[in-house]
């Protein structure tokens, strides 16, 4: 049922690169089998889910978004898929993604732009806007992204669910195609707390294959009702609630206030006067990162290659990178290596590093004083298709969620009530304090 409402999906949004019908439809039948030989049924047996397209699936093709991939099909799984299938869960699809996750309206596709579901003129966010269509479309309860500076919370806030960012090391990159390492980490949409619970128990955990991860506190924590809030201290950042956002954006984070102090939470403003500048340095690190990563895909041993080899190395390398590559990609790589080379590197990357050191400290200090931090999840509700066509503008629009990637703690979006399209709230919690993140998203249910 989930591939047939894929499908129908799919014609409207363009959600999905590839849907796994036969493969999905034998790994039922298979759990199918071993559960009625009388089998324990796993936690997430048979349960549906759709996974970003830069997260490694054996046996089914995954292309970052790009055509430098578009053939590649990788020989192993990403640890966060194999572990959500040892769980029992059933991969349906891979999703759309702006190329190689850089972009905040997955207008920046190979393979086409995604379209959101409450307005079809409208995106659905990115970097992840595939995943999060494919669980507010109601094809797939839960989804897999990647959020590197909020390409799993922003689509979350755009469509009208959960999207959660555990604490870098939570869950293990391996099997991500890396965009930028210091900031990378997998995240889940979901409609619900008890299945974003779930989902992570499934895949969190020290892994072998992942330096960075690490072991983390259980996330399935009693999730707690209503009035279990009393006495949390929320710390609403000023920097990032005032004027630059929409009228919709101040209704929610207002709405979401009122919602908490019902439920007998304190909410009360903090400053963190270098937070808005988190874009800044946001724009270096993470470009310099993914001019790093991406030198592998030259068309050499990883990607296409365009242009035959008597031409030489380096002008099959320049065919292959001009031609397979986005004007995005094109454009992160050369701020990315400019930033690096002799002379400019103290000037812009080192300077960059100074500011995330200075806004990691800011957020620790607040994290004395409160339990959660509170922001809007972006300036505004979803974009036009084609509204935001400058790219500085719509890296203005990652101010609010870069935040969490630079200091590496968990952050969630819950979609705030609202009456026209959806807009979330985000919620930041101290290194490995995920848990508190699911009670909040739970109990503002
Ligand atoms: N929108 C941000 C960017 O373009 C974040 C992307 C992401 O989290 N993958 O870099």
């Amino acid at each position: 049922r989930a591939l047939s409402r894929a499908d129908r999906v799919q014609r409207e949004t363009n959600a999905f690169i590839t849907l796994c019908g036969e493969a999905a439809l034998a790994r039922a039948r298979a759990l199918d089998a071993r559960l009625a030989a009388g089998e324990a049924p796993p936690p997430l047996a048979g349960v549906p889910v759709a996974v970003k397209d830069n997260l490694c699936t054996r046996g089914v093709r995954t292309t970052a978004g790009s055509r430098s991939l578009e053939h590649f099909v990788p020989p192993f799984d990403a640890t966060v898929v194999a572990r959500l299938e040892a769980a029992g869960a059933v991969v349906i699809g891979k999703t759309n993604l702006d190329e190689f996750g850089m972009g905040s309206t997955n207008e920046h596709s190979a393979f086409g732009p995604v379209r959101n579901p409450w307005d079809l003129e409208r995106v659905p966010g990115g970097s992840s806007g595939g995943s999060a269509v494919a669980v507010a479309a109601g094809v797939v309860p839960l989804a897999l992204g990647t959020d590197t500076g909020g390409s799993v919370r922003q689509p979350a806030s755009f469509t009208g669910v959960l999207g959660f960012k555990p604490t870098y090391g939570v869950l293990s990159r391996s099997g991500v195609i890396a965009f930028a390492s210091s900031l990378d980490q997998v995240g889940v949409f979901g409609r619900s707390a008890r299945d974003l619970a779930l989902a992570l128990t499934a895949m969190a955990g020290p892994d072998p294959l992942d330096a960075t991860s690490l072991e983390a506190p259980p996330l399935s924590a009693d999730l707690g009702t209503g009035t279990e809030l009393s006495g949390l201290r929320v710390g609403l950042i000023k920097e990032l609630s005032g004027a630059g956002n929409s009228p919709e954006v101040r209704e929610a984070l207002g709405r979401t206030t009122a919602a908490l102090r019902d439920l007998g939470a304190e909410v009360s403003e903090v400053s963190l006067p270098h937070a808005p500048y988190g874009t800044a340095a946001y724009y270096i690190v993470a470009p310099a990162e993914a001019s790093s990563n991406l030198a592998r895909f030259d068309g050499m041993v990883y990607s296409r290659r365009v242009g035959e080899s008597r031409l030489g190395q380096g002008e099959v390398m320049r065919r292959s990178r001009g031609a397979l590559f986005g004007p995005e990609v094109r454009r992160r790589i050369l701020v990315g290596t400019y930033a690096l080379s002799a002379g400019y590197y103290e000037a812009f990357y080192g300077k960059a590093l100074k500011v995330r050191r200075l806004i990691a400290d800011e957020v620790r200090r607040a994290f004395g004083r409160f339990d959660l931090l509170l922001t809007p999840t972006a300036p505004s509700p979803a974009y036009r298709l084609g509204e935001v066509a400058d790219p500085l503008r719509m890296y203005l629009g990652d101010v609010d969620t870069v935040l969490a990637n630079l200091v590496g703690c968990g952050a969630v979006s819950v979609p705030a009530p609202t009456p026209g399209l959806p807009c979330g709230v985000q919620f930041l919690a101290p290194p490995l304090e995920d848990a508190r993140l699911l009670r909040v998203a739970g109990a503002l249910e």
